[in-house]
């Protein structure tokens, strides 16, 4: 299978220029604007406002005696501008980040699927976007009525019996899980000690069982990249509490012998908790609750669609068969005698409260908005979508790139910079080259367990146009990386800022700005005081 880089029939062949950052012509899919941006410190100049009231014709509001000690005189240097200069200066900073809308990520692990205006809209409707926490029962039946619904779509998408939306993200929900099954277990007369975690596993797992109290004890993967029966068989003792499993793995591989599994599990008393981050793979095809899993997560801003990225809030439901009801956090929704939705508080062997109010409610009308939108049949083709998009990169890079396992991809697909490493062009050399075609990276050196990983998951979302002019960069970077690898090795080109010291970034972030020290005699202007 593995051709020779040379022979391989490039799309882009235009003549190498040495004087040209890029070699050929190929498509890119964005563009990298490059202005210079001060910071707005910098761009402040004293007595500029955004802004001109009228005179106060009403009684001001003595503030010392308001506000007493607290009152603040001295703001600091806190940036003047006119109105138009800051909405250019965020403005323009907001056209260098990489965007959904610009772009696809082809981010492994990450499901950076495209969350359609629909969802935006429906999520902003007034009654909904305004409506209030604390708002009581009796008028809040509409948002109970979508967090019902919501609930019970999910329940039969994952084949479980009860579940919670309280969670904000896929490593919350991993923790709220992790602390039912010790709940369940404590139930029992005995927490128990320890949670397997196979070494394929996202970190989020291995942080997960650590932070509940329990020993992380590593399972080693077999040939395929699978669960290996026999060290599984070895590890599971009257100590387990559970094995954290992701399927399809991080490899983007069904475990085709979940059953199995969790009859080892269930022998000794342990139980299956399954990381449900990958349930792009699954939706509509298979379901955790048939197959053994006791526990599982969602991620909402994964499969379900909701934004992902930027920082905004997530969601990680939490579902579980019966035993595991009576751990669920409070409240749960319920449906009342008069057939009214309520909140249950009442649920003493709950492991109590991991969110405020009930969850990240405007995620759930964007979750609800697209599962009802796709409908059964529609989320079954949307995972047919995802699997056909991965295996389509994986058919047309194969050979181009090292694939280390060879079983049939889900919704991901992992290669290596085996091939490419010979000449000293590593993944993440190859991630930061397709910046300069217009993409974000794939997901750089994850898995771990494959060395030098290019883990690569389209979702659904993407058109057969999109993942072309993905594969045509990925090919072209793979013939730079064979006939000039020094060009792979300095990307980033077209950037405003190239190579940046990553671990200087993570050890020494510099987070507060400083004014540059007044030249001697003179004195300082109050907008470059220190502050
Ligand atoms: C994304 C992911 C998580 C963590 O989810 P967050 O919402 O980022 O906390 C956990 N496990 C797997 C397999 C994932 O892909």
């Amino acid at each position: 299978m593995a051709t020779a880089v040379a022979d391989l029939p490039f799309t882009n062949s235009a003549q190498q220029d040495e004087t040209k950052p890029f070699v050929g012509t190929p498509r890119k899919a964005t563009t990298h604007t490059s202005q210079n941006e001060g910071l707005i410190f910098e761009k402040s100049s004293p007595g500029k406002k955004a802004y001109r009231l009228s005179e106060l014709d009403v009684p001001t509001v003595n503030a010392s005696a308001l506000l007493g000690d607290s009152l603040r005189e001295d703001l600091g240097a806190m940036p003047e501008m006119s109105e138009i200069e800051i909405v250019r200066h965020f403005t323009r900073l907001s056209t260098w980040n990489y965007a959904i809308d610009l772009g696809m990520f082809p981010l492994g692990s990450c499901t950076m699927k495209y969350n359609g205006r629909v969802n935006e809209a429906v999520s902003r409707l007034e009654g909904i976007a305004e409506a209030h926490p604390y708002q009581p029962e009796s008028l809040s039946q509409g948002a109970l009525g979508i967090m019902k619904l919501l609930q019970d779509c999910l329940l039969e998408i994952t084949g479980m019996d009860a579940i919670t939306l309280q969670p904000a993200a896929g490593a919350h929900g991993e923790f709220t899980g992790i602390l039912m099954v010790r709940a369940y277990h404590e139930s029992k007369g005995n927490a128990r000690k320890k949670v397997l975690v196979p070494d394929s596993a996202h970190g989020t797992n291995p942080a997960t069982a650590a932070v509940v109290g329990y020993q992380v004890q590593n399972l080693k993967s077999n040939a395929d990249g699978a669960i290996d029966l026999d060290e599984l068989r070895k590890a599971v003792d009257e100590d387990t509490a559970a094995l954290m499993l992701t399927n399809p793995s991080t490899i983007g591989v069904f475990e085709s012998q979940i059953h199995e599994i969790a009859d080892i599990l269930h022998a000794k008393g342990a139980l299956l908790y399954m990381d449900g981050a990958n349930m792009n793979a699954l939706v509509g095809k298979t379901r955790p609750g048939d197959f053994g899993a006791d526990v599982m997560h969602l991620n909402l801003h994964k499969t379900f669609s909701t934004p992902h990225g930027g920082g905004g809030p997530g969601s990680g439901p939490v579902a579980c068969k019966a035993i595991l009801e009576p751990f669920l956090p409070t409240p749960v929704v319920v449906e009342r005698a008069d057939g009214t939705l309520g909140f249950n508080y009442d649920r003493p062997q709950s492991v109590g409260r991991v969110r405020m109010f009930y969850g990240n409610f405007g995620m759930f009308v964007r979750a609800l908005a697209y599962t009802l939108a796709n409908g059964p049949d529609g989320l079954r083709q949307t995972t047919e979508d995802a699997v056909l998009n991965a295996n389509y990169i994986r058919a047309k890079l194969d050979g181009y790139f090292d694939l280390p396992y060879k079983t049939a991809s889900m919704h991901e697909v992992v290669f290596s910079d085996k091939l490419q490493a010979k000449n000293g062009v590593k993944t993440g050399d190859m991630g930061k080259r397709l910046i300069d075609y217009g993409f974000h990276a794939y997901t750089v050196s994850f898995p771990m367990i494959v060395s030098g990983a290019m883990m690569i998951e389209p979702t659904e979302s993407e058109s057969r146009e999109e993942l072309d002019l993905l594969i045509e960069a990925l090919q072209q970077i793979a013939r730079e990386a064979a006939e000039n690898p020094e060009l792979v090795k300095t990307a980033p080109h077209s950037t405003r800022i190239r190579r940046l010291d990553e671990t200087a970034a993570a050890r020494k972030p510099v987070l507060r700005w400083k004014a540059p020290a007044a030249p001697d005699g003179v004195e300082p202007d109050t907008a470059a005081k220190e502050w």
